[in-house]
Order: structure tokens, then sequence, then C-alpha cells
């Protein structure tokens, strides 16, 4: 299942999906290279980006991140994308009710198509933007609970929650046992 593991090194495959413009490639980037381009048209295309994190119990994740724009458009590629993933973000903006129904659409995809033990993660982007804020937090915390998703806003503008994001979902990552 995307996971190429011993019991301390794992490997895993994530995916991000999410309505256009919420900022997907923009977290990847934060994430991967500590960047925020407010310009830069970012998307990857075939290939994927990927980033190694240390865990405290000294285990390491090397997440492989595919972040394509074709499942924005075409829902029926969407399978393709996400089969053999250990890990799927699925993302709205705080600012957009449009994109939080987008989020549920994904996650409900997910639940039919995905692998079973797939973790999934709901993440709020646009956390920065509090003044323009149209979905509040308890409707996040809510909707996560009810799906067993694992919650958290985050801002690739500031940085802010974007390494906890990560972190998160590392911790939650079913281990080889030994
Ligand atoms: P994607 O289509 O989901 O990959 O979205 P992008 O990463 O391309 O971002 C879409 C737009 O939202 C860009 O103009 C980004 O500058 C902006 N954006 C992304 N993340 C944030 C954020 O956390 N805060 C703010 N204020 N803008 C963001
Ligand atoms: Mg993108």
């Amino acid at each position: 299942n995307g996971a190429v593991n011993d019991a301390k090194n794992l490997r895993v495959k994530l995916v991000l999906l999410g309505d256009s413009g919420v900022g997907k490639s923009c977290i990847v980037l934060r994430f991967v290279r500590g960047q925020f381009d407010p310009t830069s048209k970012v998307t990857i295309g075939a290939s994927f980006l990927s980033q190694t994190i240390a865990l405290q119990d000294s285990t390491t994740v090397k997440f492989e991140i595919w972040d394509t724009a074709g499942q924005e458009r075409y829902a029926a590629l969407a399978p393709l994308y996400y089969r053999g993933a250990a890990v799927a973000v699925v993302v709205y903006d705080i600012t957009s009710p449009e994109s939080f129904q987008k989020a549920q659409y994904w996650v409900k995809e997910l639940q039919k198509h995905g692998s079973p033990d797939m973790v999934m993660a709901l993440v709020g982007n646009k956390a920065d933007l509090q003044e323009n804020r149209e979905v509040t937090v308890q409707d996040g915390i809510d909707y996560a609970e009810k799906n067993g998703m694992f919650f958290i806003e985050t801002s690739a503008k500031t940085a802010d929650n974007i390494n906890q994001l990560f972190e998160e979902i590392a911790k939650r990552l079913p281990r080889p046992t030994p």
C-alpha cells in the first residue's frame, strides 16, 4: 500500500486532493523548500517531490508527494492518482465554502475507492486570512471527526502548522511489525 518499509524507515506515497486554488502546491513547496511564492504556478507535472522527516523515536518517514493538476479537472483520472497512496491530504480554503464542499466530495470518493488503511488528513488552508473566513474551525473539526480523519488548519503563506501537518501524518502511519 505505497509504504515500502523497514521498521525504522518508512517511504510513503502522499497525494493532495482539493479544489484548484486552495493552496495544495503552496503547501508542498512550503514543506519541501521552505518557500512561499504567491506568483508561481508550481503544480508539478508527472513527477513528485520528496521530503524526509525524522520523528522523536528516531524513525524516519520519506514522503513522496504527488501534486498534479489533472485530478482537479478530470475526476475520472483521480483513481490513477491516489492508487497506492498511503496518505491522502484533502485541502480546502477557509475563505471558500465551495472548496469545503469539494473537500467532502473527495473524502467520500476516497472512502469508496481508496485503500482502507489510508491515512487521511483534512486541511483548512489560508488560515492567515482570518478576516475573510467563511468556514469555521468547528465545521472542520466536526467533519473530520465524523470521518475518522486528522484535522488541522494551515497557512502556506506564513508557514503556520505546515510542518505539524506532516509530523502528525507521520505519527499516524501504520508501522510494520519488526
Ligand atoms: P492549488 O491549485 O491548490 O495548487 O493552489 P496553489 O498552491 O497554486 O495556490 C493558489 C493561490 O492561493 C496562489 O495565489 C497562492 O499564492 C495562494 N495561497 C496558497 N496558500 C495560501 C495561504 O496559506 N494563504 C494565502 N493568503 N494565500 C495562499
Ligand atoms: Mg497546484
